[in-house]
Protein backbone atom coordinates (compact mmCIF):
# COMPACT_ATOMS: atom_id res chain seq x y z
CA UNK A 1 0.00 0.00 0.00
CA UNK A 2 1.03 3.37 -0.63
CA UNK A 3 0.94 5.13 2.47
CA UNK A 4 1.83 8.50 2.96
CA UNK A 5 3.53 9.33 6.43
CA UNK A 6 2.32 13.12 6.69
CA UNK A 7 -1.41 11.89 5.31
CA UNK A 8 -4.33 12.38 7.70
CA UNK A 9 -6.18 9.91 5.90
CA UNK A 10 -3.57 7.38 5.47
CA UNK A 11 -3.05 7.49 9.53
CA UNK A 12 -6.93 6.60 9.89
CA UNK A 13 -6.59 3.68 7.05
CA UNK A 14 -3.24 2.60 9.28
CA UNK A 15 -5.02 2.88 12.70
CA UNK A 16 -2.87 5.63 14.23
CA UNK A 17 -5.69 7.87 14.11
CA UNK A 18 -8.89 6.55 15.61
CA UNK A 19 -12.03 6.74 13.29
CA UNK A 20 -16.17 6.07 13.74
CA UNK A 21 -15.93 3.76 10.92
CA UNK A 22 -18.92 3.00 8.37
CA UNK A 23 -17.51 -0.08 6.19
CA UNK A 24 -14.25 -0.67 5.34
CA UNK A 25 -12.63 -3.77 2.61
CA UNK A 26 -9.46 -4.36 0.67
CA UNK A 27 -9.40 -1.41 -1.24
CA UNK A 28 -11.74 1.51 0.42
CA UNK A 29 -12.93 2.37 4.11
CA UNK A 30 -15.47 5.03 5.11
CA UNK A 31 -15.76 6.78 8.06
CA UNK A 32 -17.90 9.59 9.94
CA UNK A 33 -16.82 13.29 9.16
CA UNK A 34 -15.77 14.77 12.46
CA UNK A 35 -17.32 17.98 11.65
CA UNK A 36 -20.52 16.93 9.94
CA UNK A 37 -22.85 19.11 7.96
CA UNK A 38 -25.73 16.84 7.98
CA UNK A 39 -27.29 14.17 9.98
CA UNK A 40 -25.54 11.90 7.89
CA UNK A 41 -21.79 12.93 6.33
CA UNK A 42 -19.54 10.13 6.09
CA UNK A 43 -16.18 9.98 3.73
CA UNK A 44 -15.24 7.14 1.76
CA UNK A 45 -11.57 6.86 0.95
CA UNK A 46 -9.79 4.64 -1.61
CA UNK A 47 -7.09 3.05 0.91
CA UNK A 48 -4.33 3.35 -1.12
CA UNK A 49 -3.06 7.29 -1.35
CA UNK A 50 -3.82 9.55 -4.08
CA UNK A 51 -3.78 13.04 -3.54
CA UNK A 52 -7.19 14.37 -5.28
CA UNK A 53 -9.20 12.90 -8.19
CA UNK A 54 -7.29 15.59 -10.48
CA UNK A 55 -4.51 12.97 -9.95
CA UNK A 56 -6.30 10.25 -10.47
CA UNK A 57 -5.62 8.24 -13.62
CA UNK A 58 -6.10 4.97 -15.15
CA UNK A 59 -4.34 3.26 -12.34
CA UNK A 60 -7.15 4.25 -9.87
CA UNK A 61 -9.65 3.37 -12.59
CA UNK A 62 -11.36 0.17 -10.86
CA UNK A 63 -11.46 1.59 -7.33
CA UNK A 64 -13.29 4.54 -8.17
CA UNK A 65 -15.96 2.59 -9.94
CA UNK A 66 -16.48 0.38 -7.00
CA UNK A 67 -16.35 3.37 -4.71
CA UNK A 68 -18.86 4.77 -6.86
CA UNK A 69 -21.07 1.83 -6.61
CA UNK A 70 -20.54 1.78 -2.92
CA UNK A 71 -21.65 5.18 -2.29
CA UNK A 72 -26.09 4.11 -2.74
CA UNK A 73 -25.05 0.97 -0.68
CA UNK A 74 -23.56 2.58 2.34
CA UNK A 75 -25.77 5.44 2.03
CA UNK A 76 -28.59 3.19 2.20
CA UNK A 77 -27.67 1.36 4.77
CA UNK A 78 -26.93 5.15 7.13
CA UNK A 79 -30.60 5.64 6.42
CA UNK A 80 -30.26 7.74 3.78
CA UNK A 81 -33.47 6.38 1.76
CA UNK A 82 -34.93 9.62 0.83
CA UNK A 83 -31.54 10.50 -1.05
CA UNK A 84 -28.45 12.09 -0.40
CA UNK A 85 -25.95 13.90 -1.83
CA UNK A 86 -22.22 12.92 -3.62
CA UNK A 87 -19.28 15.45 -3.12
CA UNK A 88 -15.32 15.09 -4.02
CA UNK A 89 -14.06 18.75 -3.43
CA UNK A 90 -10.70 19.09 -5.91
CA UNK A 91 -8.12 21.67 -5.43
CA UNK A 92 -7.83 24.87 -4.06
CA UNK A 93 -10.89 26.27 -5.74
CA UNK A 94 -12.68 23.17 -5.22
CA UNK A 95 -12.32 23.55 -1.30
CA UNK A 96 -10.06 20.36 -0.69
CA UNK A 97 -8.28 20.75 2.68
CA UNK A 98 -6.84 17.09 3.03
CA UNK A 99 -4.86 16.33 0.02
CA UNK A 100 -6.27 12.40 0.12
CA UNK A 101 -8.95 11.39 -2.13
CA UNK A 102 -12.29 11.55 -0.42
CA UNK A 103 -16.04 11.31 -1.26
CA UNK A 104 -18.63 12.76 1.01
CA UNK A 105 -21.86 11.22 1.41
CA UNK A 106 -24.17 13.72 3.12
CA UNK A 107 -27.96 12.99 3.81
CA UNK A 108 -30.65 13.33 6.46
CA UNK A 109 -33.72 15.69 6.27
CA UNK A 110 -32.32 18.76 3.84
CA UNK A 111 -33.58 21.50 6.90
CA UNK A 112 -30.78 20.09 9.01
CA UNK A 113 -28.11 20.38 6.77
CA UNK A 114 -25.39 23.35 7.01
CA UNK A 115 -24.36 23.60 3.57
CA UNK A 116 -26.11 24.82 0.88
CA UNK A 117 -24.57 23.57 -2.45
CA UNK A 118 -25.74 23.73 -6.71
P1 LIG B 1 -12.33 18.51 2.13
O1 LIG B 1 -12.58 19.98 2.32
O2 LIG B 1 -13.18 17.93 1.03
O3 LIG B 1 -10.86 18.18 1.98
O4 LIG B 1 -12.89 17.83 3.43
C1 LIG B 1 -12.10 17.26 4.42
C2 LIG B 1 -13.05 16.72 5.44
O5 LIG B 1 -12.35 15.86 6.31
C3 LIG B 1 -13.74 17.79 6.29
O6 LIG B 1 -15.16 17.67 6.16
C4 LIG B 1 -13.28 17.45 7.71
O7 LIG B 1 -14.27 17.67 8.68
C5 LIG B 1 -12.91 15.98 7.59
N1 LIG B 1 -11.92 15.51 8.53
C6 LIG B 1 -10.72 16.05 8.82
N2 LIG B 1 -10.06 15.33 9.72
C7 LIG B 1 -10.86 14.26 10.01
C8 LIG B 1 -10.73 13.13 10.88
N3 LIG B 1 -9.65 12.94 11.66
N4 LIG B 1 -11.76 12.26 10.93
C9 LIG B 1 -12.86 12.44 10.18
N5 LIG B 1 -13.02 13.47 9.33
C10 LIG B 1 -12.04 14.38 9.25
ZN1 LIG C 1 -3.20 9.42 2.30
Amino acid sequence: MNSHDNCIFCKIVAGQIPSRKVYEDDDMMAFHDIHPKAPVHFLLIPKSHVDSLAECGPAEGEVLARMMLKVPELARAAGCGNGFRTVINTGPDGGQEVYHLHVHVLGGPRNQWKVSLP
